[in-house]
């Protein structure tokens, strides 16, 4: 018979394309794309082995038997093998682990049955052979071949059809075209022998399959050439699974929620684009754009770190610039940058992205070492753990509120008292406030928490007898976080009203942290003056502990300041801290404001601070935090008669 190579020949161009296509494009590397290129390899390769044996078959005087046998048996492997592949690129594919390992293990059984039938060919005449004449004699074998070839398809398709979930209709329609060409494929091959047009239909399938599945909108962000958070995931995996000793070098951009506020969403995408444009320029595809404001390099164990650290920090010397719709405006953009090496693989890609923004939040420019790691990740374990407590502890009502009593020097009675929070879980035990009230910050939860607290608290102002035993007011804390929402003031006054409680019977307590972004203090700025302008008076708290600015003291509504009991213990050490300590009071006093010392402990600080002329004093000395019951009995003892209170 004389066979046509025609569509081999286009099926080898078909391939060389799709080769090309494949290497021009910067690809990610996973099992899967490894997987399709050597299915397009091995496309390519049975296409020539192909055109050779239709050569060697048409003129078998002219070649060896051995290499007729050759050529022809490494024709059906590869042609086998390619249905192989495809069985384990499903397999990749496919998310649930049970079909994953099953497709994988028949494809192991299949291959061998495959390869040990062909290779034994020559002597066993199974699946061809060359008659006296030479001529070329398919034999049972060959159905064999190809209902194995068949077989794996449909065990591919069934598994597409079972997780279908992992698909989008594109790729499922793609995958079954692969399954109905190839079958109408093989019959027109066998209705026209002569016409070899299988691989060339193999290779046409394979673009569809490219453009469905090989699309690097998974892995890539096309605007920049960044690989995505995907892409820094499954490298993490893959190093995690190769056990590969790693660095990870993580940047983020310190003042992204500020260029967010200030010049709108929009471009602050724009300047994320700029900079991973430029660190792509430096790093090439070892940069991660994981978020916004978040990017990783992966580097290998014999990477240096420091100098890496170098290289980004040169990266950022120069200024960006951003073509907003108003104006070009230059940027200089500030970093936190932080390296870690990984030699004990525990980190998994689940806690990754807060590693990173762990290690960026701390220290500036510190290499991690392993050890310091498995800290880090234990802590992300403990607050996971926490934040899962405190969603049960919100539902089903477990916090309690203690009442600290603060003293008013004046009076000689406990005016005041300050709501602390309390949790106590059932596997935790305790959980300090200076514990959960950070994570349910971090996750959003302190805003449903803090309503909580502002209702109870008001329920036990209006339920109790605290106001008949001359208690005037109650501090309650407030989170800086919660004042990110400007309706704050109304939804807190309502609650007021709702509980018939005297605005004058609150005070806030605010804390300004050094993360309080300025959007948040010019919404807390609106929150303070709508609920002064209603009655309720703030005082700003930790007084002296790091950031309280003087805006705060000139600017916002404040009638308190709240010195920080480390102020208080300094002084009771160090002469300077003292005289600190006795002039930021006088200084406070100047302009007005009331002031409570907290954290007072011992008889000789009382004395002192009521020298220096202080309002308030809270502490152990007095009393810690009480249950309100106890609170209650507490006032009773000690409120009654005010003169004789003893303290
Ligand atoms: P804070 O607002 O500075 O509260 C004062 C803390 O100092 C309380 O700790 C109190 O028990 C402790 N303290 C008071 N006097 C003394 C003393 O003489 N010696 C010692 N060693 N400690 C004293 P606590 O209750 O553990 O609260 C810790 C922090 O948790 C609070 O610090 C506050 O920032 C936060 N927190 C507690 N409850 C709430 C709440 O309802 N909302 C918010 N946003 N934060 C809260
Ligand atoms: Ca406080
Ligand atoms: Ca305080």
């Amino acid at each position: 018979m004389m066979y046509y190579p025609q569509y081999c020949e286009a099926a080898v161009i078909a391939s060389v394309i799709l080769l090309v296509m494949y290497f021009l494009r910067q690809n990610y590397y996973t099992t899967k794309n490894q997987i399709f290129l050597a299915m397009i390899v091995d496309n390519l390769l049975a296409s020539i082995v192909n055109i050779c044996t239709v050569y060697t078959v048409s003129y078998p005087k002219n070649y060896s038997v051995g290499l007729n046998y050759f050529l022809n048996g490494l024709y059906y492997a590869l042609y086998n093998f390619l249905a192989i592949l495809f069985m384990l690129y499903i397999a990749a594919l496919v998310k649930v682990r049970f079909y994953r390992k099953l497709i994988q293990y028949i494809a192991g059984v299949f291959f061998i049955v495959e390869m040990a039938l062909i290779s034994t060919t020559e002597y066993t005449h199974w699946v061809f052979y060359f008659d006296e004449d030479l001529r070329y004699v398919k034999n049972t074998g060959v159905t064999v071949l190809y209902i194995l070839a068949f077989a794996s398809v449909i065990i591919a398709n069934i598994a597409i059809i079972k997780c279908n979930k992992d698909f989008n209709a594109y790729q499922v329609i793609s995958l079954t075209g692969f399954l109905v060409t190839i079958l109408s494929s093989v019959i027109i091959q066998m209705i026209f022998p002569e016409y070899l047009i299988t691989n060339f239909i193999l290779a046409m399938i394979m673009f569809f399959i490219y453009s469905a599945f090989e699309n690097p909108a998974y892995y890539l962000y096309s605007d920049t050439q960044c690989y995505n958070r995907f892409s820094f995931l499954q490298t993490i995996r893959r190093k995690e699974r190769i056990k590969h000793e790693y660095v990870v070098i993580a940047i983020k951009i310190k003042e992204f929620d500020y260029i967010e506020y200030s010049l709108g969403q929009q471009n602050a995408e724009k300047m994320s684009y700029k900079i991973a444009e430029r660190l792509y320029r430096t790093f090439g595809n070892k940069v991660y754009n994981v978020n916004l404001n978040m990017f990783a390099i992966v580097s290998n164990h014999n990477a240096d770190e420091k100098k890496i650290i170098e290289k980004v920090k040169n990266t950022f010397e120069e200024a960006f610039e951003l073509d907003t719709e108003e104006k070009k405006i230059t940027y200089s953009i500030d970093i936190a940058v932080a390296a870690v090496r990984i030699t004990d693989f525990k980190i998994t890609e689940l806690y990754m992205e807060q590693v990173l923004e762990s290690i960026t939040s701390s220290e500036d420019e510190k290499i991690y070492t392993t050890e310091e790691l498995e800290k880090i990740v234990d802590e992300i374990r403990r607050n996971k753990q926490i934040s899962r407590v405190l969603e049960r502890a919100i539902h089903e009502d477990k916090f309690d509120i203690y009442y600290q009593p603060i003293f008013e020097i004046t009076s000689k009675s406990f005016r005041g008292a300050e709501a602390l929070l309390r949790l106590i879980d059932k596997d935790m035990g305790f959980i300090s406030p200076d514990e959960f009230i950070p994570i349910a910050e971090k996750n959003g939860q302190i805003i449903e928490i803090g309503e909580m607290v502002m209702r109870k608290v008001c329920q036990f102002i209006r339920d109790s007898e605290v106001t008949k035993l001359n208690v005037d007011y109650i501090d309650v804390n407030l989170s800086p976080i919660q004042c990110r929402y400007d309706n704050l003031g109304e939804k807190y006054i309502n609650i007021i009203n709702e509980y018939d409680v005297n605005t004058q019977q609150l005070n806030l307590e605010i804390t300004e942290t050094a993360e309080t972004e300025l959007f948040t203090v010019r919404t807390l700025k609106n929150i303070m003056d709508y609920m002064s302008g209603k009655g309720v008076d703030f005082s700003i708290d930790d007084y002296g502990s790091g950031f309280a600015t003087i805006d705060y003291l000139l600017e916002f509504p404040v009638q308190t300041v709240k010195i920080d009991k480390s102020i208080l213990w300094q002084a009771m050490e160090k002469e300077e801290a003292m005289l600190v300590l006795e002039h930021t009071i006088k200084l406070l006093k100047a302009i007005g404001k009331k002031i409570v010392v907290e954290g007072v402990e011992t008889t000789e600080m009382r004395d002192i601070l009521i020298e220096f002329g202080c309002d308030y004093l809270q502490g152990y000395y007095y009393s810690k935090p009480l249950p309100q019951e106890q609170y209650l009995q507490f006032l009773r003892e000690h409120n009654n008669q005010s003169s004789e209170s003893g303290c």
